[in-house]
């Protein structure tokens, strides 16, 4: 793989980033899971993003491209990384934003698991469909459950999504929003989930814009508004 840049002068969790090539060349010649261990904990390490994580966008892309056994693991990293680092990814990495659309579209159509599939759809999400959901507000929908602060007495709540595939979570459950009141990303995630004949991600994704009653003050409130900071703010200002 030809490559520019120059990783000395780019950082990662742990330092300089001259060993990220090397992950990157594995990765798209024999991609093990050792190595995205690795990839994963220097550019995205615990959430946090480096000049280094910017600068895999475009070969991430190309493994994605070049590895159909990869394609998941590279669109899941980058799509993470580009919610992280959005807008100011748009403008740098142009094309390969495009391509990593792409490959994750692709992935949409792939037979397998429903949280695979869920995993490339959070993908496109943060790669621009609506980054503010490409990290960790829509890892609920995979895990089952998620956290949420009461917007009103700020309580920390747990959040059980029923109809997931998910399990070991317990706390309030989700009233799940009618299919009918869906627009905007809650109506584009489920069509792409009814057009795969994923039923079960789709209940999930009602669940996910439905809303909880939180166990503390029972304020009823919208969960997506909560996990994302969108919308909701009208009210406090
Ligand atoms: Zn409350």
């Amino acid at each position: 793989m030809t490559d520019d840049t120059d990783w000395s002068t780019l950082e990662h969790a742990f330092g300089r980033a001259d060993d990220i090539p090397p992950m990157l060349e594995k990765l798209a010649t024999d991609p093990d899971a050792d190595t995205w261990s690795e990839l994963w904990g220097s550019i995205y390490h615990q959430g946090s993003t480096y000049s280094a994580s910017v600068a895999a966008l475009p070969h991430l892309a190309r493994i994605a491209e070049l590895r159909p056994d990869a394609a998941l693991e590279a669109i899941a990293l980058a799509g993470r990384i580009s919610a992280a680092e959005w807008p100011d990814v748009e403008d740098e990495h142009p094309r390969a934003l495009e391509s990593l659309r792409a490959a994750a579209t692709a992935q949409l159509a792939v037979e397998g698991l429903d949280d695979d599939f869920a995993v490339a759809l959070q993908a496109l999400l943060g790669l621009g469909r609506a980054p503010e959901w490409g990290e960790d507000a829509f890892d609920g929908v995979i895990a089952g459950g998620c956290c949420v602060a009461c917007p009103s007495c700020e309580t920390d709540l747990d959040v059980r999504f029923p109809s997931s595939t998910g399990n070991g979570w317990e706390g309030v459950d989700t009233v799940p929003e009618p299919a009918t009141e869906f627009d905007g990303v809650a109506a584009w995630l489920r069509g792409e989930a009814l057009r795969a004949g994923r039923a079960g991600v789709a209940a999930t994704l009602a669940e996910l814009f439905g809303t909880i009653a939180c166990d503390e003050c029972g304020e009823r409130f919208a969960l997506a508004a909560a996990l994302t900071g969108l919308e909701g703010d009208e009210e406090e200002d």
